[in-house]
């Protein structure tokens, strides 16, 4: 079994929720590889494979390339233990990697080659990652360290991100009654949608506003606040007391996966699963059934509320009856 000498010398056993002790495990037919989500003080992605009864281990700090032949930077770090594939939780302030740390991928592997320099070719079986990713040791600024990952140049669905219409409501006087309904606030602020590619996310305003200082730093925040690199969200920029907030309330696009056809209901259960709720800047717009309530509670704070039928797709760039504005 490989050492992890290095590993146990970074923690300290009793103040760390981080296992410490490998167990011998069963030999399983194919070995494994995780990508765990770390929000550290950096945020990264911990990309690590079974190798020789250990997890060998980068950090990805833009994740997992998925566009056909792009490729980031590869931080290859100290061997885990085996047990840390399935680690999930905080790691309390003041200790090694302090911050939390959930699973993002797993699955298993092969090893479709390993050239003499110890670059290494895979073929991930995972749930959300498929197909083929090379490890390159390209000592990147002469950090012997410093690798690079590779999607293999003929793979990856992702072609460059759609440019998307934002749907709108209808103005309406009334709450429209039954359980097809659902209502928001009408969020006061600037709509605008949030294309993500390779980590990096912009605003496109619908009104084609500029951007301001605020709105730029929202956009660092956003890798941090979602669970992908790849992503396409709806929402309005919003001005509160502590601050400027991303209000996100539909998600068009996931990893290549255009949305716009799923119902209301499952483009909300996707998007909650994206957004990371320890990032205030960026947060969900919660949904609401009673209707009524809400917009009278929403009136006291001068807020209109938008009432969504749950089956309704998205109808990009159109104004629709199935989104309503009451104000
Ligand atoms: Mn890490």
């Amino acid at each position: 079994m490989a050492d992890l000498e290095e590993y146990r010398a970074k923690r300290n056993a009793g103040e760390t929720p981080e296992p410490l002790t490998p167990k011998r495990r069963r030999k399983r037919s194919r070995p494994i590889f995780v990508v765990q989500r770390h929000s550290a003080r950096r945020l990264h992605y911990d990309f690590r494979l079974e190798h020789d009864g250990v997890l060998r281990s980068w950090a990805l700090p833009r994740g997992v390339p998925l566009r056909a032949g792009e490729r980031s930077l590869a931080v290859h770090v100290e061997d885990h233990p085996l047990e840390y594939a399935t680690f999930e939780g905080d790691i309390p302030g003041g200790q090694y990697g302090a911050g939390w740390v959930e699973v993002w991928d797993h699955g298993t592997y092969e090893v479709q080659r390993e050239r003499p320099d110890g670059t290494l070719t895979v073929i991930l079986h995972g749930g959300r990652l498929q197909g083929e990713w090379a490890l390159v040791p390209a000592k990147l600024d002469g950090e012997e360290r410093n690798w690079l990952i590779v999607r293999a140049a003929k793979e990856g669905a992702l072609g460059p991100a759609r440019h998307y219409e934002p749907m709108l409501a209808r103005r309406a006087k009334r709450v429209p009654a039954g359980e097809e309904w659902a209502f928001e606030i009408g969020w006061n602020g600037t709509r605008a949608l949030s294309p993500m590619e390779g980590a990096k996310a912009r605003f496109e305003h619908a009104a084609g506003k500029k951007l301001d200082a605020r709105c730029k730093e929202l956009l660092g925040r956003m890798p941090r606040a979602v669970r992908t690199s790849e992503c396409v969200l709806d929402g309005v920029i919003c001005e509160f007391d502590e601050g400027a907030a991303y209000v996100v309330f539909d998600v068009l696009e996931i990893e290549g996966a255009v949305l716009l056809d799923e119902p209301w209901t499952r483009r909300r259960e996707l998007l909650a699963e994206l957004l990371d709720d320890h990032v205030g800047e960026v947060r969900l717009s919660r949904a609401y059934d009673d209707g009524a309530a809400l917009r009278t509670a929403a009136r006291a704070q001068g807020l209109g509320v938008v009432a969504k039928r749950r089956d309704a797709v998205y109808r990009e760039g159109a104004l629709s009856g199935d989104w309503r504005l009451l104000d």
